[in-house]
């Protein structure tokens, strides 16, 4: 399959990441999910702790959203006015997430992010945006400058077909330095339109901000009029049932949504000030548009998956989460391997150094080399973790006792696995 998709497709692939270039090997091609588990061309079944880098926060197959799903595509699959679903969606949203006081749904977390600058800008008619090395916030050309996720495994600063033009008007700061945020404002008074940031950066391995640094992100943009967006792509509707803003409590001006909220569909969103969202187009002059906006199909699925998300299942994969986390860190202990495990609510990576890791540098320290031999051991057992030493870990409601003692069974060959490599 791979050697077919390769003729066709660059790279074989349709999103970089999966193409295995980080950890070497061919990609699982996967042909059907249920619960916990994935099964690949080959019949092999895999316990699936990557969750489609976040949406299956039920698990793959979940019968109730498929219900949905069938439900809503009888009914029809694209009518391109407005409808009923795409209001429920919003509505939850903003019930969920209080500094949300007006969403616009578009269909994938880089359009929500784009949409959220543009807005910004249009806003306050600046032009500058301030982001954080490491931080990945879709392929947005003036975002893509020190990006994490597949940037970052592939080590690529930058990427040819993005302008100086498009990306001059970017700032790049450390993560965690609250100093650099200052000098930039100092350096730039009245010129930065925003600051956007991860909630808590998944994208460089699970990061998390330092005590009072989103805090002081907020109090900065609001002392030189610029709006603070955080990204909650990942974190949304998965860290807590207010996503990273019901961890830390910040008050974004504007917030990007996607993952978890389409159930496995491609719906994202992005919210926030009712009266920064009223620039948007209609009902203002910063033009934002979508063909499949609002789709009927992936709104069902996203409103299932969301109204299954009550705080019994929150407990359930912090619980799981942590199981894992324990589980994996005790491994490597007993093999000497050195490693921090850490962690963001229920997101976790596993760093290959005994370093602090505060930030995008701090990652790139890490012995990436043992992550290829620890990720293919536990692939050959049948784990399947992200194919990258910069990627979160994904758990769901659907891990359970048994899909934990596969883990569990798997891990000491491949904590071996990672002690006994070579760079
Ligand atoms: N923002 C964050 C924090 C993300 O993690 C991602 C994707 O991983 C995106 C934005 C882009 O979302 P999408 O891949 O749906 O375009």
């Amino acid at each position: 399959m791979f050697d077919r998709a390769s003729v066709v497709t660059p790279g074989g692939v349709n999103s970089p990441v999966r193409a295995f270039r980080a950890v070497g090997g061919t990609p699982r091609f996967m042909v059907s999910g249920t619960g916990p588990y994935l099964t690949d061309a080959d019949g092999r079944e895999y316990v699936d702790l990557v969750c489609s880098w976040g949406p299956m926060i039920l698990g793959h197959s979940h019968p109730e959203v498929i219900a949905a799903v069938q439900e809503a595509a009888a009914r029809g699959t694209s009518f391109g006015t407005p409808g009923e679903g795409e209001v429920a969606l919003a509505e939850e949203i903003v019930a969920r997430i209080e500094p949300v006081e007006q969403v616009r749904l578009v269909s994938s977390g880089t359009e929500a992010t784009m949409s959220a600058i543009r807005l910004a800008r249009g806003f306050t008619g600046r032009a500058k945006v301030v982001k954080f090395a490491g931080c990945y916030h879709g392929h947005v050309d003036a975002l893509l400058a020190a990006a994490g996720s597949g940037l970052a495994t592939f080590g690529l600063p930058d990427t040819p077909g993005v302008t100086g033009a498009t990306a001059g008007d970017t700032v790049v700061l450390p993560y965690n330095d609250l100093d650099a945020v200052r000098a930039a404002f100092a350096a730039h008074p009245g010129e930065i339109a925003c600051v956007i940031t991860e909630a808590s950066p998944g994208n460089m391995g699970v990061v998390p901000p330092a005590d009072g640094f989103n805090a002081g992100l907020k109090e900065l943009c609001a002392a030189d009029g610029a709006l603070y967006i955080s990204d909650e792509v990942m974190t949304g509707f998965r860290t807590s049932k207010a996503g990273w803003y019901g961890v830390d409590g910040v008050r974004p001006d504007l917030m990007t949504f996607g993952k978890v909220m389409g159930g496995g569909f491609p719906a994202a969103a992005f919210g926030g000030r009712a009266d920064v969202m009223a620039h948007l187009a209609p009902a203002g002059p910063v033009y934002q548009a979508g063909t499949l906006s609002g789709n009927p199909v992936a709104t069902a699925a996203g409103l299932a998956q969301l109204r299954l998300l009550d705080d019994a299942a929150y407990a359930k994969i912090d619980a799981v989460s942590a199981e894992l986390r324990t589980l994996v860190g005790d491994a490597l202990t007993k093999e000497g391997v050195a490693h921090t495990v850490s962690s963001a609510s229920n997101m976790f990576s596993v760093f290959f150094t005994d370093q602090p890791v505060r930030n995008y540098e701090d990652a790139k320290q890490q012995e990436a080399f043992r992550f290829t031999a620890f990720f293919h051991a536990m692939l050959e057992q049948g784990v399947y973790l992200p194919p990258s030493a910069f990627e979160s870990w994904f758990v769901s409601t659907a891990h359970d006792e048994r899909a934990v003692e596969r883990v569990a069974a798997a891990l000491p060959a491949a904590a071996r696995a990672a002690s006994e490599a070579t760079a």
